[in-house]
């Protein structure tokens, strides 16, 4: 039995999926961050969990070659970055290997993950920011969320933003500060500023600022809106988001425009595109262009097809293949999402594409009872992935092929293991990291109608035999 601030050195087994380190003391298993596989370190441990223990790094006894120095000094309390001590090719072979390990677990033994495409930019690339405000005894905190807490982290420069948004970040929380504006306290519920949200385009460098409030009435707001325009030209709209819930959840229901227009433009894959506060857009730009390339290239498209793209956001991933397809069908839930998409494909003259607000699977019923063509259905779920009903729909709609793209391949194997109940077969998953630093790397796989996938195995196999006559 192992005593809280008990120091010992430990060999580190593995490195987990949330990216901590796991050692063991005999059967017990000590977890601590900032470590690599085979490394010695010295920890002491903090405290008893139900299997083990949690443990704070002191020192590396021995170090692993994979290592390199954390850039940021808030490394190991901030929880946004899991993986700043990991060199970067360590990172997309550690990605790799978890994905992997989750195909292994699974039941879809044949799939074969793919080589991590990884980013050329490791720092900077994030275009849409959390700041979270509280106040106890000591005054008022600002910054980003310890991990696995409610606890704030003060903010210093993150390196996962560009030197701008630092610096945007730093001017708006003295602006708090010295307006008064009373951060919103959980625990006794009061106070107003819950949280700003900073989106940032990544060729247009326009601002849209959110101020997540606990109530409508914010003394002050007036005078914030005015200095924040007269010292940040680049802001084009500011919005209050009010938030009357105390979930984990940052934007509300409720929305005022106090400024300019209520959305920002940007441009992704050669296209223009408005976002509103509480659409969907991805957050690392660079990587999302090589990802939507990779994710349509698996479609060799003919240029006849009926294309569905459900959980469409904002109508990127429809509006890039628009060119290429016959048409496309977007089909989005949240109906400010879909109101931007309306307006993408006007702004972009894509004339063959258009939005349906309504839940995915409830579409695809519908489409599916009215006995309605789709050649391909893309699918693009949140992290907590997909449903039954909503697979259930997509096979009786009977697509050729499934193209999936998601941010947690766990839910992701765990959909095409009912996919391939269904008679949809994958056999190739694409890593693209679109968020280095951190556990998360974002998934595609490609699932062919069996008996689609047996035909070209033996049109592919007709074929080598036709080589093989022919080079006699
Ligand atoms: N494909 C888009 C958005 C992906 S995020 C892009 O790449 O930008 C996932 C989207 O699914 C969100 O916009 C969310 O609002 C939407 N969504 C969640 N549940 C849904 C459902 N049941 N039916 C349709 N859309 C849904």
């Amino acid at each position: 039995m192992l005593k809280a601030g008990q120091k010992l050195n430990v060999r580190i087994a593995y490195v987990d999926d949330e990216g901590k380190g796991i050692a063991y003391d005999k059967r017990d298993a000590i977890m601590v961050s900032g470590v690599l596989a085979d490394e010695v370190a010295e920890v002491q441990i903090q405290k008893r969990l139900k299997q083990g223990y949690s443990a704070r790094l002191g020192k590396i006894v021995k170090p692993s070659k994979n290592r390199c120095e954390p850039v940021c000094p808030l490394f190991l309390r901030c929880g946004s970055c899991h993986l700043q001590h990991m060199q970067m090719n360590a990172q997309a072979d550690w990605k790799q290997a978890m994905v992997e390990r989750m195909v292994k677990e699974s039941s879809l033994k044949d799939l074969q993950v793919q080589n991590v495409i990884t980013a050329t930019n490791p720092y900077g690339y994030r275009n849409k920011i959390i700041i979270g405000f509280t106040r106890d005894k000591q005054g008022v905190h600002a910054g980003f969320y310890e991990e696995y807490s409610h606890r704030i982290v003060p903010m210093e420069d993150c390196l996962l933003h560009d030197d701008l948004s630092n610096q945007l970040i730093r001017s708006l929380i003295a602006m708090v500060k010295k307006l008064r504006i009373e951060p919103y306290q959980e625990d006794r519920k009061k106070g107003i500023l819950r949280h700003i949200l900073i989106r940032k385009g990544a060729v247009s460098g326009q601002i849209m600022i959110v101020l997540i409030t606990s109530q409508s009435a914010f003394p002050a707001r007036g005078q914030f809106v005015d200095q924040i325009r007269k010292e940040w030209p680049a802001v084009k709209t500011i919005i209050q988001n009010i938030n009357h819930r105390s979930t984990s959840i940052v934007l509300g229901s409720e929305e005022k425009v106090l400024f300019g227009s209520g959305y920002i433009e940007d441009e992704l894959c050669g296209n223009t595109y408005r976002i509103s506060a509480s659409s969907f857009y991805q957050i690392n730009h660079e990587q999302t262009e090589v990802l939507y390339q990779k994710a349509l290239s698996l479609l060799e498209t003919k240029g006849n097809e009926t294309v569905l793209d459900t959980y469409c956001g904002i109508g990127t991933i429809g509006m890039t293949l628009a060119p290429h397809v016959k048409q496309v069908v977007g089909v989005e839930l949240n109906k400010q999402a879909v109101k931007d998409a309306i307006q993408n494909a006007k702004r972009n003259h894509v004339d063959n594409i258009r939005f349906v607000a309504e839940d995915a699977s409830v579409y695809m019923q519908k489409l599916a009872a009215s006995r309605q063509r789709v050649d391909v259905v893309i699918m693009d779920p949140p992290r907590s992935g997909s449903t039954h009903q909503f697979i259930q729909a997509c096979a009786q709609l009977k697509p050729r092929a499934i193209l999936y793209i998601s941010c947690n391949p766990k839910t992701q194997i765990r959909d095409l293991e009912v996919f391939k109940s269904k008679g949809y077969v994958s056999d190739k998953m694409y890593l693209v990291d679109l968020f280095p630093q951190t556990n998360h790397v974002e998934s595609i796989s490609f699932s062919i109608f069996i008996k689609d996938a047996l035909r070209s195995i033996f049109l592919n196999f007709n074929n080598i035999m036709n080589d093989r006559v022919y080079k006699k």
